[in-house]
């Protein structure tokens, strides 16, 4: 075709560390019912399914033109016959019936709404869902349910959490932890992740890196910064999970695996000054209720040694996908195995050491993809 004339499909990688996906998608319309799909699938617990349709969708995402013919996935990798009769009812009719069953599916919508909630997986949905319940008004209303620490946090404040975090609020988050975690650590290194660190403006959460440079390390500082925070009163929840890294053993082979570093799941008071004041002061002479003036505000912070600190970078940078992708094309084209510690060379028998995420893909014979060609 005439716009993608350039564009030599056999060139296209399977994984999506050889490939560079910006913000930029020109098939949002395919990719977006590629992942109702996949999350239907997750629901399922069929993880093939998933994968095959989030593969799918990366790999449009990654496309520098909008597919318009079923010859612009002509040669393509990741289009399974699943994928392909999706690409074209949506070519044809301009939207999928299959997609739009799922949409309108009472699992499908009732397992949306309760993974929603913070702390709830599909474990959680299945039993709520057998039970009869459908809607997170439901659940919140049946006193019966025990619910974790996590998910009654995940109730008390499921309007401002379901309300993405903006850029603004990151930056906002991020200079609070700085100025705490510097209190305690005058050098360390505190680092943005995850999606804003591939240049998103918005998110469902906010997650740091923090690091110390030099052989000194802290195994304390988690907690004094969340202690102090708490008699701030700025902790809404916090849950740190302790390290269990182990010196000399393989990484795991599991590509989604948990890594083992320090951890903390919070949930941050972020106050936000109120624009329009006159609001204020009217619900006060009115005596009408207080009007909030903060958000809650989900926070990872994860503590890295010094040596594993570009690994966990390039982990929690992600995306998922990328993520993914990095440890399969590792594991069948290199026969090495990573993860957010470190990389082994199973030919050599060796840890391959780096000082910045240029390393790592050297290691692996990759060329460089920047934070923000991440976005698979
Ligand atoms: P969002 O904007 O929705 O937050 P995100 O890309 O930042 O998108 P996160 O779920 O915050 O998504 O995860 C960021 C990265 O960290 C991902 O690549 C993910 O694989 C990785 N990650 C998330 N949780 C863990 C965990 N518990 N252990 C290891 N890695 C994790
Ligand atoms: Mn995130
Ligand atoms: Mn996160």
């Amino acid at each position: 075709g005439i716009q993608n004339e350039s564009f030599i499909a056999t060139k296209v990688s399977q994984y999506s560390c050889q490939r560079k996906t910006t913000l930029n998608n020109y098939n949002k319309k395919f990719t977006d019912a590629f992942e109702v799909m996949a999350e239907n699938y997750e629901f399922k617990e069929n993880e093939i399914f998933c994968l095959e349709f989030l593969r799918a969708s990366s790999l449009l995402k990654s496309l520098p033109f909008s597919v318009t013919r079923m010859k612009d996935i002509q040669g393509l990798p990741c289009v399974g016959d699943q994928v392909r009769d999706l690409i074209e009812e949506i070519i044809e009719e301009g939207e999928s019936s299959k997609v739009k069953e799922v949409l309108n599916d009472e699992r499908y919508k009732a397992f949306k709404q309760f993974t929603s909630v913070f702390g709830v997986g599909v474990k959680t949905s299945e039993k709520w869902y057998r039970m009869g319940l459908r809607t997170v008004e439901e659940v919140k209303a049946d006193k019966t349910l025990k619910l974790s620490k996590m998910q009654k946090a995940g109730f008390l404040y499921y309007e401002d959490l379901v309300s993405c975090v903006s850029k603004a609020e990151a930056d906002a988050v991020s200079l609070i932890v700085k100025n705490t975690v510097c209190s305690f650590l005058p050098d360390a290194l505190v680092t943005i992740t995850g999606g804003f660190r591939r240049g998103k403006n918005i998110g469902h959460d906010i997650d740091f890196l923090i690091t110390n440079p030099g052989p000194r390390e802290d195994d304390e500082l988690l907690h004094k910064v969340t202690d102090l925070w708490k008699k701030q009163g700025l902790l809404l929840y916090c849950d740190i999970i302790e390290s269990t890294f182990v010196k000399e053993q393989l990484p795991s082979r599991q590509v989604d695996a948990m890594d083992h570093f320090q951890k903390c799941f919070a949930i941050l008071k972020l106050y936000q000054p109120r624009v329009d004041n006159s609001t204020c002061t009217m619900s006060k002479k009115l005596g009408m209720a207080e009007v909030k003036d903060w958000k809650a505000i989900r926070v990872d912070l994860v503590i890295t040694p010094f040596e594993q600190y570009p690994y966990a970078l390039l982990g929690w940078t992600g995306s998922r996908q990328f993520g993914r992708d990095l440890r399969r094309y590792a594991a069948h084209e290199r026969k090495m195995i990573l993860d957010n510690h470190g990389l082994y060379d199973r030919r050599k028998r060796i840890f391959l050491k780096a000082g910045s995420e240029e390393e790592i893909f050297a290691h692996l014979g990759l060329d460089y993809v920047e934070p923000w060609e991440r976005n698979a």
